[in-house]
């Protein structure tokens, strides 16, 4: 590093707080603590994470971990689990409307974002120049609203192969065998002769969300589910409590 002349500026600020560096300076940590766990130490009153506790990763990683060991520390400070996450699936409620998607989407490219040439950036422009309000429209269709999983009830399920026939790519299989892979995700055995198959089943790694084959169902085997996430806080009562061994000092 070799400061160049006449290059330094005056930042106003009210507290300033110098965390910029390439490696992690653990001899901060008052003697003789240790990183013991991902956010854990020797000592149970101090917490570690993001860069600090597993090395340079990026600022996405390290605002996640602050967050999950800023709950630890609750659970520590409060002697009880107070949040909680859950997933939440459900039907879709208007089937027949299905995602809104339109296949017009498939047809939308990505657009490109304008960044500030290298000859013009200076330390206080931003380098990326973010999208108008129509490339944010357009980038806005392109979600393939991925939490939507189109499903095929096997008991209502006649084998008619229609949805086959109206389906825009190869997202809809005649199996003779479901298994679990390895990654826990949902494999099928193809078979090309109909007296054979078991199932019709949809990858959802193909499926774009289009409906083509809702609509077309003729017994309404067809069903759109909606996964969220969610983080709420825990209804207390319901959680046993957990004594503090000794109160919290600093
Ligand atoms: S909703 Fe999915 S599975 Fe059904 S036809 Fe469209 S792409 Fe295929
Ligand atoms: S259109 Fe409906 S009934 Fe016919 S094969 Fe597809 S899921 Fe089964």
């Amino acid at each position: 590093m070799i400061p160049v002349e006449g290059s330094e500026y005056d930042v106003p600020c009210d507290t300033l707080i110098f965390a910029i560096g390439q490696s992690r300076m653990l001899e901060i940590l008052p003697e003789p603590v240790e990183i013991t766990g991902k956010h854990t130490t020797s000592n149970a009153r101090v917490f570690v994470s993001g860069d600090f506790a597993y090395g340079s990763l990026d600022v996405i990683h390290a605002v996640a971990d602050a967050k999950e060991a800023a709950l630890e520390m609750d659970e520590y400070l409060m002697g009880e689990k107070r949040r909680a996450k859950s997933v939440e699936i459900r039907l879709l409620e208007d089937q027949m409307f299905g995602t809104g998607r339109l296949r017009d989407m498939d047809l939308a490219a990505p657009p490109v974002m304008d960044v500030l040439s290298v000859v013009k950036r200076a330390r206080d422009e931003e380098v990326d120049r973010g999208f108008d309000d129509e490339q944010t429209r357009i980038a806005a269709q392109r979600c393939y609203l991925c939490n939507y999983k189109y499903e095929i009830d096997q008991d209502r399920c006649i084998h008619c192969d229609w949805c086959m026939k109206v389906m825009p790519r190869d997202c809809i299989h005649r199996t003779s065998f479901l298994f679990r892979g390895r990654d826990g995700a949902d494999e099928a055995v193809d078979t090309p002769i109909p007296r054979e198959a078991t199932y019709i089943w949809i990858d959802s790694d193909e499926c774009i969300r289009c409906g083509a084959c809702l609509r077309i169902c003729p017994t309404e085997a067809i069903t759109v589910r909606k996964t969220d996430s969610q983080e709420h806080v825990t209804a207390v009562e319901y959680l046993p409590r957990q004594a503090v061994a000794h109160p919290p000092r600093f």
